[in-house]
């Protein structure tokens, strides 16, 4: 496929050709403290990609600088989700190994009077930063002399502090305009067991020291990161710079990936998780890499998206029904065709003798012939869906009422003669003919119906459990309206997006495994679910139904 340029590109394309760069590094830098989402998967794809086109390298880089959200959970599955998405780093990397090193590149700013310990507490460090109109106060800690510092940056490691009691500052310019370099924490203290060093550190790097360190100790040459950074890079720059590094990474901000219908901040997710609104990280609504997966989305099916959504710095909110155009486009041709009945309905066919089977012959995918054929079973009781009959329709239905006859699937026509209720009015069967000379595929021109519908042999239909999805948030400004109004995101979740149905499948289908994907004829696009599919029965994710109003 042609690459799309963008401003990045044109970046990373000056920086060889200008000789500033002859290689190209990029990672992906995630913090292992939840799942990934599709917006990581934007970040994934540009960072891999670029990498890719340019014969550069690109690391997986774990951002493990805070112990109290972090998780080896989420370092598995970080690693599976890249992967699955189809990449392969180079090199894997915790932030947590590079500890040490922070460690002595903060002594080093120490010795060159550019950072010092603060007694200040956090609400004394917010209210001495100033506004964006008024410039900081500097704190009474701040001229501490070289020596002190040393002493109480080493006393701060060895734990004689408590949580909170002091930090370590780098010094600045509390009148910058700029309020990220209005002498930032640069580490703080957290006495809590981290999920790869352990209990040996009680002080840890602030993301805006060790961000920058990282790139340059990996020999990053062009750091990717949304938007909300842009202000840190001259922090960025200063660390790199004071710090003495000898590589020096770029970095370059693009805007974030913003989804309608869904909520996409970890912390949100993880709410969501932990409040059982959902079933699991994996659940099939949620936008994380492991519940598009569970629900049936295909790597090819989100790379496409994120290419198509385009790298640029604004801000833009993304049509969901854009990401669904994308699976449909990628299962057309390699999704096997097969029909399924989610609320079933019983026919008996009062003139197909007793006993009797056939096989017809149906094509796995019309669209794509090498798939072959199938064999679909019929006989005398057959299920239909519930919908799919009246008993008094409005003009223009085409499908089953008393006296009509409509086409089912690769078989014969039917007519519906007899329709039987139950001791409340509902209908639970019907009575129906059907006209030996209509045989799919026999040429029949006798006569035209209307309706076609889908089916399933009753004598050999398999159970199947259905699970139809709605989006799980109802309002798309809710992430705004979050943090603006009283509300909580909570409000918006709509209580209808998971719907669960009962049905039958064709009995060819019993060898299908975890995560085979089909598409159910008139239905949509369906994925065997690797959580809830048992022995007996398979359960089914819609992964999107056939038709939707987006056009690219
Ligand atoms: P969240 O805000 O959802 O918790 P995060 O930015 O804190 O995400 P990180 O683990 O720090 O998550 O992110 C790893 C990388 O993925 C970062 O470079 C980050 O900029 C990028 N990233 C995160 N969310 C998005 C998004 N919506 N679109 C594009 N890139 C993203
Ligand atoms: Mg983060």
């Amino acid at each position: 496929m042609e690459e799309n340029s963008n401003f990045i590109k044109t970046i990373i394309k000056e920086d060889l050709e200008s000789g500033k760069r002859d290689k190209v590094v990029t990672r992906f830098p995630p913090e292992p403290n939840g799942y990934l989402h599709i917006g990581h998967a934007k970040s994934i794809i540009i960072n891999f990609g670029l990498a890719d086109e340019f014969g550069g390298k690109t690391n997986l880089r774990f951002d493990d600088t805070n112990p109290l959200k972090e998780d080896q959970e989420y370092v598995d599955s970080i690693k599976e989700d890249v992967a699955w998405l189809g990449y392969e780093w180079d090199g894997l990397f915790f932030a947590s190994d590079y500890f040490e090193e922070m460690y002595n590149r903060a002594v080093l700013l120490i010795k060159k009077g550019l950072a010092y310990v603060d007694d200040l507490s956090a609400d004394e460090i917010r209210e001495y930063r100033g506004t964006l109109s008024e410039p900081g106060k500097e704190s009474p800690y701040r001229n501490r002399s070289i020596e002190e510092n040393l002493e109480l940056f080493e006393h701060m490691r060895n734990g004689k502090f408590a949580n909170g009691e002091k930090v370590l500052r780098a010094k600045i310019d509390m009148a910058s305009p700029n309020i990220n370099l209005r002498d930032p924490v640069i580490y703080r203290i957290a006495h809590a067991t981290h999920h790869n060093t352990g209990d040996k550190w009680c002080i840890y790097p602030m993301y805006a020291f060790a961000h920058p360190l990282e790139d340059a100790i990996e020999g990053v040459t062009h750091s990717l990161c949304t938007t909300e950074f842009e202000d840190q890079r001259p922090l960025y720059d200063w660390v790199v710079r004071e710090c003495e590094m000898q590589a020096t990474p770029q970095q370059i901000e693009f805007g974030r990936l913003n989804l309608t219908n869904t909520v996409m901040s970890k912390r949100k997710l993880k709410q969501l998780v932990k409040e059982k609104y959902v079933d699991g990280w994996d659940d099939p609504r949620l936008p994380t890499i492991s519940g598009l997966r569970r629900r049936g989305f295909t790597p090819e099916a989100i790379q496409e998206f994120v290419k198509a959504a385009g790298v640029s710095k604004g801000y833009s909110v993304v049509d969901e029904q854009m990401l669904e155009h994308f699976v449909r486009e990628d299962l057309k041709l390699k999704a096997p065709r097969t029909m399924g009945v989610l609320r079933p309905l019983k026919i008996v066919i009062t003139n197909y003798p007793e006993g009797e089977v056939e096989w017809l012959d149906a094509e796995i995918n019309p669209e794509n012939p090498e798939m072959g054929m199938r064999k679909i079973p019929f006989s005398r009781e057959i299920y239909v869906e519930q919908d799919d009959f009246m008993e008094n329709p409005p003009a223009k239905y085409f499908r089953l009422f008393p006296g009509n006859e409509v086409r089912l699937k690769h078989a014969y026509f039917i007519k519906c003669e007899e329709v039987i209720k139950d001791d409340n009015g509902e209908v639970v069967e019907l009575r129906c003919t059907y006209d030996p000379e209509t045989k799919s595929g026999s040429g029949f021109t006798g006569r035209k119906v209307k309706g076609t519908l889908h089916w399933v042999d009753a004598a050999h239909a398999m159970p199947a459990e259905f699970r139809l999805y709605e989006p799980l948030i109802l309002d798309s400004e809710e992430e705004e309206a979050d943090d603006a109004d009283n509300k909580s995101f909570l409000d918006y979740v709509n209580e209808k997006s998971l719907e669960i149905l009962n049905g039958f499948i064709e009995p060819n289908m019993k060898d299908a495994k975890a995560q085979d994907k089909f598409q159910f004829f008139r239905h949509g696009y369906f994925n065997v679910d690797p959580k809830h599919t048992t022995e007996d029965k398979k359960v089914f994710n819609r992964i999107v139904s056939l038709k939707s109003s987006f056009k690219l």
